[in-house]
């Protein structure tokens, strides 16, 4: 649930503006001086601010401008004055939205909702997640490139890890070792299709409880192999 901050000093509007939200579904909190907003804002966590200009000890341009130093939560910005609103654009304080008094409920709880959804793309399009390659108890994290098996970490070198990833994500599927040998090294490479065999003895190692009884990479005799699933 979305949490929202509510810096006002009039009371019944506060308290209009926290109902309809409250009726959306957000979570709201008011403050109705400068000082104690700009405290919540800056030690609570919110998901989006509105501040009214006009307030008893610090004014909205001030909170504004305090908050966007360390934060880059929405901040709407409210004024009974048209003139001021014009004003704190001009100023660039880095306020999201300006609405002037008075407005509609309604009007208001569409804005929060598009600057919300706007704000929670661009929060989850820079939380970058780590691509994930999960087989029974094997756990292949392609971004890091780190490999886990039943949770404990095992040490891979990169053709290791190249070949024990092809073959994962390509459950059931039979490999020659020639063709393996061409997905994974390239042309240049010096050495023959006996490096597939030394690279699979040795991940097998890592990745097998007993490797006389493969249960991850089967030997297809006089084929090649496969990653059973
Ligand atoms: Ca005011």
């Amino acid at each position: 649930m979305s949490k929202i901050l509510i810096i006002e000093d009039e009371e019944a509007i506060a308290d209009l503006e926290k109902d309809y939200l409250e009726l959306s579904g957000f979570q709201v909190e008011i403050e109705n001086d400068g000082e104690k907003g700009l405290d919540a804002a800056m030690n609570e966590s919110f998901d989006l601010i509105i501040l009214d200009l006009m307030l008893p000890g610090i004014d909205g341009f001030e909170i504004c401008r305090r908050i966007r130093d360390e934060k880059n939560i929405p901040i709407l910005m409210v004024s009974a004055k048209k003139d001021d609103i014009d004003k704190i654009r001009g100023l660039g304080l880095g306020a999201d939205d300006y609405m002037t008094k008075p407005f509609s409920p309604s009007e208001l709880v569409a804005r929060v909702k598009a600057h919300l959804a706007r704000y929670t793309r661009l929060v989850s399009s820079n939380q970058k997640t780590n691509d994930i390659v999960e087989i029974r108890g094997i756990r292949i994290d392609k971004t890091a490139r780190r490999v886990f098996i039943n949770g404990v970490e095992k040490p891979f070198t990169t053709k290791e890890f190249d070949l024990l990833t092809f073959l994962a994500e390509n459950p059931n599927h039979v490999f020659t070792k020639e063709e393996l040998f061409r997905e994974i090294w390239d042309m240049d490479s010096i050495g023959d299709i006996a490096t597939v065999t030394v690279h699979i003895k040795k991940i097998r190692e890592k990745i097998e409880k007993d490797t006389a009884n493969p249960q991850y990479i089967e030997t297809i005799w006089g084929v090649g192999y496969r990653f059973k699933v």
